[in-house]
């Protein structure tokens, strides 16, 4: 699975724990992220991480049109609700992505773990089936 990993600011640290707590259930994917919050997760974990831009220099926007080509399984999106104006836009266009596609979206820590277990269940394998990547 194709799994997309974006973090505001105040909860990139949270991010790096969950994939620290997890490491070992998200090694056997394929991980991307947007430029700072990759790289935080790929330093604290040794897991392999694909960075796309920062966030702000269109990062978001790279995983969403990945989103769009239907290539990402499932996305961990922690945004920061207390300073989450500025970036609103490219949250809402993800989840329209997301719906369009059926993509699992957490955007908190409480669905993360839910979405992860599910994740390691084989909760998801019906999107290898619907769309197997070559
Ligand atoms: P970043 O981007 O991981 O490059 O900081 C996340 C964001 O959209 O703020």
């Amino acid at each position: 699975m194709n799994i997309a990993l974006i973090a505001h600011d105040k909860k990139k640290e949270l991010m790096v724990q969950i994939c620290i707590a997890y490491c070992g259930i998200l090694s056997q994917h394929n991980l991307f992220a947007t430029g700072t919050t990759g790289k935080l997760v790929a330093e604290a974990t040794g897991l392999k991480v694909h960075r796309f831009l920062s966030g702000p220099q269109g990062g978001d926007q790279q995983i969403g049109a990945r989103i769009a080509y239907n290539e990402i399984d499932m996305v961990l999106f922690f945004r920061d609700p207390l300073t989450a104006g500025v970036h609103e836009p490219d949250l809402f266009s993800l989840l329209r992505l997301c719906d369009l596609h059926n993509v699992p979206i957490a955007t908190n820590v409480a669905t993360a773990e839910v979405l992860i277990h599910g994740l390691a269940r084989g909760d998801l394998d019906w999107r290898d089936i619907v769309n197997p990547k070559e």
